[in-house]
């Protein structure tokens, strides 16, 4: 089925069409231009950043798709979790091409659209799809964004995906965006603590690695805390700068990165190890980070774990993915949503469709 998907969960308005499997646009407008000043996404700014680009970024997905909206077979929208008014532009405006041009609408999980983008395949993504071949299932799903961090295990894509463990405080991008603003770098911040990193020594600080001990209170197994690992960098560098000595931002930073990579790392190849499924599939906007990609590629080949990174454009949130778990709704023959649904900005992992 040709599938028109909307994603508006966080700062992206992004529109993807996808036939099947088979990418054939994702178009993006970012607010994040708006929010760096304010060093965070600003919720009210985003829903009027949406509303904006929500039409011009429907046309030109329908235009690189080369595609008209009355050839588009289902709508599928990001029914949650993600920022309250942000999803709702996105529900409104999917509801309103459902009803006006008669399709189903599919309301679907955020979270699991990003391990459908792995499905995808097209043109522009047919090498880093044909390197590692079709997505076997079951497989451990590491997302880590500047709003979630969460361990799943997907057994069927369209109706088994439990939860393993998630972030207790910080996600992964906002530890990485907050320790780039106690350093002075610009939001934000994952690429500036990447790029920094490059010239630092990784094992300079020993800083903590939170929730890696059996000890440690957790709701799941796998959960993750980042919230003490940035008050142990915040406290490194006040004693430094107490005692008026330079801060070493490069050693900081590479060894803050090494301590977020390596718990992240660790957790996901043990949860693989456990359940005893050697698949290992990385998501979210954290996955542009140099060594996260560097250590999981090492790691995962060292246990024997096959390791699937979708191209960048697809791990950082986009229309396509929501397409294309849409597209196997209806593969699998599921009802749509009914029209009645609100975005759930708080919507569980296991609720794969509103
Ligand atoms: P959501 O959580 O809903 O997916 P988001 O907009 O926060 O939304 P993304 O756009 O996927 O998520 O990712 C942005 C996050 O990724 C930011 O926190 C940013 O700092 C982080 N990031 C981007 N590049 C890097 C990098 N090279 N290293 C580490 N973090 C990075
Ligand atoms: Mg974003
Ligand atoms: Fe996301």
């Amino acid at each position: 089925p040709l599938v028109l998907g909307i994603e508006t969960s966080c700062d992206e308005t992004g529109v993807g069409i996808v036939r099947g499997r088979t990418l054939l646009a994702n178009a993006i407008a970012s607010s994040m231009d708006e929010h760096s000043r304010f060093g965070g996404v600003i919720p009210e700014i985003a829903a009027r950043a949406h509303l904006e680009s929500m039409t011009p970024t429907i046309e030109r997905a329908l235009a690189d798709a080369g595609v008209t909206l009355e050839e588009v077979d289902a709508i599928a929208v990001t029914g949650g979790p993600g920022l309250a008014g942000a999803l709702m532009v996105g529900v409104s405006a999917a509801k309103a091409l459902a009803v006006s041009l008669g399709r189903p609408l599919y309301a679907v999980n955020h979270l699991v659209g990003h391990v459908g983008a792995d499905l995808l395949t097209g043109d522009a993504l047919r090498p880093a799809v044909g390197e590692i071949g079709e997505l076997e299932l079951p497989t451990v799903a590491l997302l880590v964004s500047g709003g979630h961090t969460s361990l799943l295990v997907v057994r069927d894509l369209v109706s088994d995906v439990e939860l393993l463990g998630e972030t207790i405080d910080d996600a992964a991008g906002e530890a990485f965006d907050k320790v780039a603003r106690l350093l002075g770098l610009p939001y934000p911040g994952g690429p500036h603590i990447d790029r920094v990193a490059a010239d630092g020594d990784p094992q300079a600080i020993r800083f903590p690695r939170g929730l890696t001990l059996p000890k440690d209170m957790a709701k799941h197994r796998y959960d993750f805390s980042f919230s003490g690992l940035k008050t142990s960098v915040a406290r490194w560098v006040e004693k430094r700068v107490a005692a008026g000595e330079p801060v070493p931002v490069a050693d900081v930073a590479a060894s803050f990165r090494e301590a977020v990579v390596d718990v992240l790392l660790t957790k996901a190849l043990a949860a693989c190890a456990d359940l005893e499924i050697p698949r290992l599939l990385l998501g979210g906007g954290v996955v542009a980070n140099a060594r996260l990609r560097e250590v999981a590629a090492e790691r995962a080949a060292a246990s024997g774990v096959q390791l699937r990174v979708p191209p960048l454009s697809l791990c950082t949130d986009n229309g396509a993915m929501i397409a294309s778990l849409g597209a196997q709704l209806v593969a699998a023959g599921h009802d749509p949503s009914s029209l009645d649904f609100g975005a759930d900005s708080t919507l569980p992992v296991t609720n794969i469709q509103l």
